[in-house]
């Protein structure tokens, strides 16, 4: 397998508080792994000085060879390395297919070409990026009556686009219900499979983690204290003291 993003000794201090402490790992081409961690462990922290939105205090990013520590978020971004956010980001005024006609548009350098005739572009790939999330019967319809879960999907579709090699997902199923975060995160396992895309994620929902991802990395107070499959997470003694008391984590794994 090849590695297409690599991580070494990631620091992040604020005012002397270590967010995020000597975090090392790598994700391989076509790996879907997850970050989990109890609330404040860095997670956001640690995508964040991926995508280069924070600096790192010390330490090293990688991808596909090549150093990008320090990189601005565009740089990293015309690279190869996409995101979904937390609040999505598409333009409530416009249709859904016209949402991924703007991202098209905006991959293929023709931002600025926007008149009435525009809305022809690329509305066959368009709609190919719709049919990969399962969306191409909306896609006519405005954005601002979508279901959230559509939303989602939308922005998938959206981040697509730009063909990243590796996706980042920092908490993509927050705010939906827990048959709907299975649904998608079975949707992104199948583009991982089928694309050969990679994609890091951060969730709550551990049967979504358990059900889906190959590999689960486990942070706590900013330091990874587990990084392997689903059982040798589940058996790893320190992960167990994170999340005694804590409830859910192993329940559902251990009942499958
Ligand atoms: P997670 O995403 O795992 O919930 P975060 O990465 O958001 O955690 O936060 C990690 C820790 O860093 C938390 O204790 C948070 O309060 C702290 N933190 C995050 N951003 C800042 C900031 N800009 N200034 C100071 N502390 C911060
Ligand atoms: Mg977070």
């Amino acid at each position: 397998m090849t590695e297409i993003l690599r991580v070494e000794n990631l620091k992040k201090s604020y005012d002397g508080f270590l967010a995020v402490n000597g975090v090392s790992f790598s994700v391989e081409q076509g790996e879907l792994k997850a970050l989990i961690g109890p609330n404040g462990a860095g997670k956001s922290t640690c995508f964040n000085m991926l995508m280069g939105q924070l600096k790192p205090t010390e330490g090293d990013v990688w991808f596909d060879g090549e150093k990008i520590t320090g990189k601005l978020p565009r740089e990293v971004w015309r690279r190869g390395v996409g995101r979904t956010f937390q609040i999505t980001g598409t333009y409530q005024s416009m249709t859904v297919i016209e949402n991924v006609q703007m991202a098209l548009m905006s991959h293929h350098g023709k931002l600025f070409s926007i008149q009435p005739r525009a809305w022809k572009l690329y509305r066959e790939e368009a709609f190919e990026f719709l049919e990969t999330v399962s969306m191409q019967d909306q896609a006519d319809r405005p954005c601002s009556i979508l279901a959230y879960g559509d939303l989602k999907r939308l922005e998938l579709a959206i981040a697509l686009t730009h063909r990243p090699r590796l996706l980042l997902m920092d908490e993509p199923t927050a705010g939906m219900a827990p048959s709907a975060r299975v649904e998608l995160m079975q949707l992104v396992a199948d583009i991982v499979r089928d694309q050969g895309v990679s994609v890091l994620f951060t969730e709550h929902d551990m049967d979504v983690v358990f059900a889906h991802a190959h590999h689960i990395m486990v942070l706590n107070r900013g330091e990874l204290i587990a990084d392997g499959n689903a059982t040798e997470v589940r058996n790893n003694p320190q992960v167990q003291e994170v999340y005694l008391g804590g409830g859910t984590l192993f329940k559902e794994a251990e009942d499958a």
